[in-house]
């Protein structure tokens, strides 16, 4: 068994965009981000992307708004930021609070600026295989890493665990594109699939995008599969300072051994989000100066 090390991976990746930053000279990537209430997780990962952004030399801004701002104020905030020539990526932090519609969100980000690769342009690019897309950073990610492994999908049986928009229906898109790192049979199950472990145990690949702490467990897998953990749970750890600690949706312990790869909680899919986010910035930058090469 193999670890896919996201950690490595990504800070390869990272060293790799900071020197492309580097060629920029004074100007630079700039990406704004949007936080909406003061959701722990929600602050730390926007922190978390502050930071790498900052060591890589991209700039950023936070935006930070009060849980009972109206999806109208939010809107309005985001034309702020699609008209403003300074700014060329956005990422809303997701989830949003109830009362606002997180796709009207999304698809009011404007296309160039999706980094976040949740706009409904960005996904029907994503489907035409184009190469202009923005491709949301964990799917993106998790392609990455099976690239970087050396695996041959082709003709592989992906089965993905989740169908969510962020997750689950974006990575089953890129295992099924006609390139490198596709030409899988693709698989969704998702909470409505009767008899799941019947699915998972014909995995080649599984990616597990649930939700739900060590949910994928032994009997359910294929010996040798490339396990693929998507989930960050918290579970409560009265040894660790905070309280808690972060665990996956597979039960590591008793799968790796069974698998040929696995990526790890944390260490694994995390990373990789992060570093596909300023991928997607960096790429974002460089469009514009395509669209306005006098910048
Ligand atoms: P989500 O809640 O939107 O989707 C969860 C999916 O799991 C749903 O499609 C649902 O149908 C499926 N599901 C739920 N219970 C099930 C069951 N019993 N059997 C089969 N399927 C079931 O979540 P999401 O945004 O896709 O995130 C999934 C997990 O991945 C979460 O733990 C989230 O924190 C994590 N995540 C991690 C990263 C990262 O960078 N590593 C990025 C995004 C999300």
């Amino acid at each position: 068994m193999e670890i896919l090390d996201g950690n490595a991976v990504s800070s390869d990746l990272l060293n790799s965009l900071a020197d492309r930053v580097e060629t920029y000279g004074e100007d630079k990537p700039c990406v704004a981000f949007i936080r909406v209430g003061e959701d722990p997780a929600s602050i730390s990962y926007v922190r978390k992307k502050e930071k790498t952004a900052a060591r890589i030399g991209i700039q950023s801004r936070l935006k930070t708004f009060p849980e009972s701002i109206s999806q109208v104020a939010l809107l309005d905030e985001i034309s702020l930021l699609n008209s403003d020539s300074s700014v060329h990526g956005i990422l809303v932090q997701a989830p949003l609070p109830a009362h606002i519609d997180e796709c009207v969100i999304f698809n009011h980000v404007n296309p160039n600026k999706d980094v976040d690769g949740f706009n409904a342009k960005n996904l029907g690019l994503l489907c035409q295989e184009d190469e202009k897309a923005f491709v949301s950073c964990t799917p993106a990610g998790i392609i990455e890493l099976v690239k970087r492994a050396g695996v041959d999908t082709q003709g592989k049986h992906v089965v993905v665990i989740g169908r969510s928009l962020i997750v689950g229906k974006p990575v089953g898109m890129l295992f099924l594109q006609k390139k490198l790192t596709g030409n899988a049979t693709v698989t969704y199950c998702h909470s409505r699939t009767p008899d799941l472990a019947f699915h998972t145990k014909q995995a080649d690949i599984l990616v597990a995008a649930i939700g739900r702490p060590n949910f994928v467990t032994k009997p359910m897998i294929k010996s040798g599969a490339i396990i693929i953990d998507v989930g960050i749970n918290r579970i409560a750890d009265e040894t660790r300072k905070s309280g808690f600690r972060l665990v996956g949706d597979v039960a590591f312990n008793e799968v790796a051994p069974e698998a040929s790869f696995i990526t790890p909680v944390p260490g694994g899919v995390g990373p990789m989000t992060v570093a596909m986010l300023m991928s997607n910035t960096v790429k974002a930058y460089e469009q514009s100066l395509k669209k306005h090469p006098t910048q």
